[in-house]
């Protein structure tokens, strides 16, 4: 439900961005939340400041002309949302697949200004990609991709103005392709204008690992604010990207079993707890498809059809995409003795599934909290690059861990504060949304 008074404010947000149904979720979900800061709070309503908040500072939109292997000529989309710097430079990923539209991206950047605000550390909040599909592309055509990509985005990024990383479609090995035509561009080893660079570049070690790490600490900080933990837990992990590869190695080093994830093709169940080297192997090394792992496993089963949230579980890792989870599945896991929830991807569980899972107390954690390491370790990779450091695993590791403590303990003082203890969306909504208000009115309009 929303608060009267941004009724009003909300339909002139879905008026005047239509057609962007991903972007009019993110900001309902975050207005659902912000009523009763309203109420202690009057001057942001006088300043208009959810009207400031929800409308990007820049969007950028370009076109990418690429040349594929046989010569032809393809053009696509390129986006950047400069969405709020109140808190630092804007900070975000890019993601390459054919869902990116405008509304795809706002969501995106929408859903960052709070998450990077929950670090704690100075960010704003911005995102960007392209509706370019990398699969079955060669290395040289994601490099040229990258490259027309960057011809374009250079003139729009800067380590103190707009820092990207990556997201679904953009690794290590783009962002390296990124950077290279930065460089040349502007002869500058600016190693601080994008994140997620290989160690050789100025990457941050734990950087490839942060944000499934994260996740599972943010879990397990949830599990033992109830006197719980993984140990013994069967642990369900949609995808098989990074962000659920990496989830899985932390659930498993934190005593929970890991029996089932996913990819676009269907899912894995292999009750014995998912083998780490093999998945790795088969989703990274040969980016096949998720049966290949069932093929190669013995006891392992391959579903082509059906959910994976099917497989019955306490702690459930949504981490492929958005709306991935909806209000059935999430009944399933309700039923099936799911207690606790935390979001590896970006609004992956539907309006109705968290609606479903807050009625049934389940621990749930969302996207900007429960996945903010990624976010954090990059802004650590933009310390190391402006002091030209380099840490250890340990010790950026030992980082991580805490901000996502952090993180956890801001959320869950603020639900408090508001007089919902345990509810987690709303805590990480409130405390980022102030976060960055507060930012804003010192700023002045
Ligand atoms: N794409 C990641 C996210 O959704 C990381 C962004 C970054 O490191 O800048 O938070």
């Amino acid at each position: 439900m929303l608060h009267a008074q941004l009724e009003p404010i909300y339909d002139d947000i879905v008026q005047r961005n239509r057609g962007e149904s991903e972007f009019h979720q993110a900001v309902r979900e975050v207005l659902e939340s912000v009523g009763p800061v309203l109420v202690k709070h009057p001057e942001y309503a006088e300043q208009k400041v959810i009207e400031r908040i929800c409308e990007p500072e820049r969007f950028i939109v370009f076109r990418v002309p690429w040349e594929d292997d046989r010569g032809e000529v393809h053009i696509n989309r390129g986006f950047r949302v400069e969405f709020n710097s109140a808190l630092g430079p804007y900070k975000g990923g890019l993601r390459f697949h054919p869902s990116v539209y405008q509304g795809i991206v706002k969501f995106l950047g929408f859903e960052q200004i709070f998450k990077n605000a929950l670090t704690g550390l100075p960010i704003g909040g911005g995102k960007g990609g392209a509706d370019f599909d990398p699969k079955g592309r060669s290395d040289r055509e994601i490099m040229r991709f990258c490259q027309s990509f960057m011809t374009e985005l250079y003139r729009h990024v800067g380590e103190h103005t707009d820092v990207p990383a990556g997201d679904i479609g953009v690794g290590g090995r783009e962002i390296g392709y990124l950077f290279g035509q930065y460089k040349r561009i502007t002869n500058r080893y600016e190693s601080g204008v994008l994140t997620g660079k290989h160690l050789s570049l100025g990457g941050a070690r734990v950087r490839t690992e942060a944000t499934g790490y994260g996740c599972a600490y943010f879990v397990d900080e949830m599990l033992a604010a109830r006197g719980e933990s993984f140990e013994g837990k069967q642990v369900v992990v949609s995808g098989s990207g990074n962000v659920a590869i990496y989830s899985i190695e932390k659930v498993h080093q934190l005593g929970g079993t890991v029996v089932a994830c996913s990819d676009s093709s269907g899912y894995v169940y292999d009750e014995n707890g998912i083998d780490l080297d093999l998945l790795k192997q088969v989703k990274e090394v040969e980016r096949e498809r998720i049966g290949v792992y069932a093929d190669r496993r013995g006891g392992a089963k391959y579903v082509q059809d059906g959910s994976v949230w099917d497989v019955p579980c306490q702690v459930a890792m949504p981490s492929a995409t958005q709306n991935e989870l909806t209000g059935d599945d999430a009944a399933t896991l309700i039923r099936n003795g799911c207690t606790a929830v935390g979001e590896g991807a970006n609004m992956p569980a539907t309006p109705q599934a968290i609606r479903a899972f807050l009625d049934a107390e389940v621990a749930f954690g969302p996207g900007k909290a429960a996945n903010a390491g990624g976010v954090a370790t990059s802004a650590l990779e933009m310390q190391q690059n402006a002091s030209r450091d380099s840490w250890s695993f340990e010790f950026t590791e030992q980082r991580l861990e805490a901000i996502m403590k952090d993180v956890h303990a801001r959320c869950f003082a603020t639900a408090e504060e508001y007089g919902m203890p345990g509810n987690y969306v709303a805590g990480a909504n409130i405390a980022g949304f102030t976060a960055v208000a507060d930012a804003m009115l010192r700023l002045g309009l």
